[in-house]
């Protein structure tokens, strides 16, 4: 049906200057336009083990006696808060849950941030805080960090009386490393003077050895964790959060009533009845991840692969990110090249770390692309360095 034509409705001013979302390529598509039999998706950081079976029975089983679907969802589900209170080791008061840990920080942002308002971010990290300080009208202070991408150690004297949130990652997304609990302890100190609070999103905390639940005991502080990275559960969007209790009373002010359907809410907790199954994966991924980045480090100076404690490994070439994409998913692999991201450098590419064939393809595919492209240096002979 063709549109009744009129004025355009007015949007809000910032949406203007938010570049629209490229989301990654799909292996249908890839598939489909270069004729390709297997195509392997490394970009999105999903679990390539997928997530508990328990997670699939339990699911069947909801889903065999459902006749209740015109019924809303336990707005405040207390079985998976409690379950997330042992996981955690935190008040069922102090908890919050949404759709992700992109739903929690939408709703931090709906809760702390008037248009001005200032928001730290480190940079580079994850894309979708830049669109969130954008859609509320905040103020972006962005803040490179340094050369292994740990944050910057003047970061503290940016914020000011000004800043109502800062936005740490760690391991950071697309970087993959870590930060220094002493960092951070310093920015939540800073923070807390001006009365700014410090969004620490823990998205892949589970495959790091450093845990910074602990931190959300400070009146500023609030973790973000998810069931999308090592719960692999990326489609049934479930995040969570620690935050001071009285900041948790105005967070429920702000939030859907209902953001979790009961088929999240179940898969979340049977996700939970089975962290068995996680830390398996983890350990699986891990394995592979120091595997990789070993084979990426053996590449020499055509590759400058950085540690990571995620999921995915971070990595430049000397040819542009974009060239380097395209002639990988040609060959069946797709990775994310993060070269659009704030702050990463045009070689960056950011690679999940899948099942042990699937690194393989990936580092074959790789080293055949840099030998096409003439970039990748002899193999080096160790007898020769004294
Ligand atoms: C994947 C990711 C998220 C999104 O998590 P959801 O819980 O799926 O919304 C948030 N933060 C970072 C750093 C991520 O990498």
């Amino acid at each position: 049906m063709s549109i009744r034509r009129g004025l355009r409705v007015k949007l809000r001013k910032n949406i203007a200057e938010i570049p629209e979302y490229v989301p990654g390529r799909s292996v249908e598509e890839v598939k489909k336009a270069y004729g390709l039999e297997r195509v392997v998706k490394l970009a999105s950081n999903e679990n390539p083990y997928g997530c508990s079976p328990k997670v699939y029975d339990v699911l069947q089983k909801v889903i065999a006696d459902l006749k209740n679907l015109h019924i809303y969802p336990p707005s405040n589900p207390t079985d998976l808060l409690e379950m997330l209170s042992d996981y955690t080791g935190f008040e069922v008061s102090r908890i919050v849950i949404g759709a992700g840990i992109d739903g929690v920080l939408e709703n931090i942002f709906r809760l702390l941030i008037d248009p001005g308002d200032e928001v730290v971010i480190p940079i580079p990290s994850f894309p979708y805080y830049h669109t969130l300080a954008a859609i509320s009208g905040a103020r972006e202070v962005r803040i490179e960090r340094q050369k292994n991408f740990k944050i910057h150690p003047d970061l503290p004297r940016y914020v000011t009386d000004k800043t109502k949130l800062v936005i740490i990652c760690s391991p950071n997304n697309p970087t993959g490393n870590d930060e220094d609990v002493n960092t951070i302890t310093e920015v939540i100190e800073r923070a807390s003077e001006v009365g700014a609070a410090v969004f620490i999103d823990e998205a892949y905390a589970e495959f790091s050895t450093q845990n910074l639940l602990s931190l959300a005991k400070y009146e500023n502080v609030i973790v973000a964790r998810t069931f999308s990275k090592a719960f692999g559960l990326a489609n049934l969007r479930v995040g969570y959060a620690v935050m001071p209790e009285w900041l948790r009373k105005e967070y429920m002010k702000v939030s859907t009533p209902f953001p979790l359907s009961s088929l999240a809410i179940e898969g979340a907790k049977a996700a939970l009845l089975d962290v068995e199954h996680m830390r398996w994966t983890v350990g699986e991924i891990v394995k592979e991840r120091e595997r990789l980045y070993s084979l990426l480090n053996e590449m020499g100076e055509s590759v400058k692969v950085y540690p990571s404690s995620a999921n995915f490994i971070y990595f430049e070439t000397v040819k542009p990110a974009s060239l380097i994409a395209e002639r990988l998913a040609r060959k069946g692999v797709i990775v994310r090249d993060c070269s659009g991201f704030i702050g990463c450098s045009d070689r960056a590419i950011r690679v999940s770390v899948g099942r042990e064939e699937e690194n393989e393809l990936f580092v074959d595919v790789l080293k055949e692309t840099l030998e096409e492209l003439e970039v990748l240096d002899k193999p080096r002979n160790l007898e020769d360095v004294s």
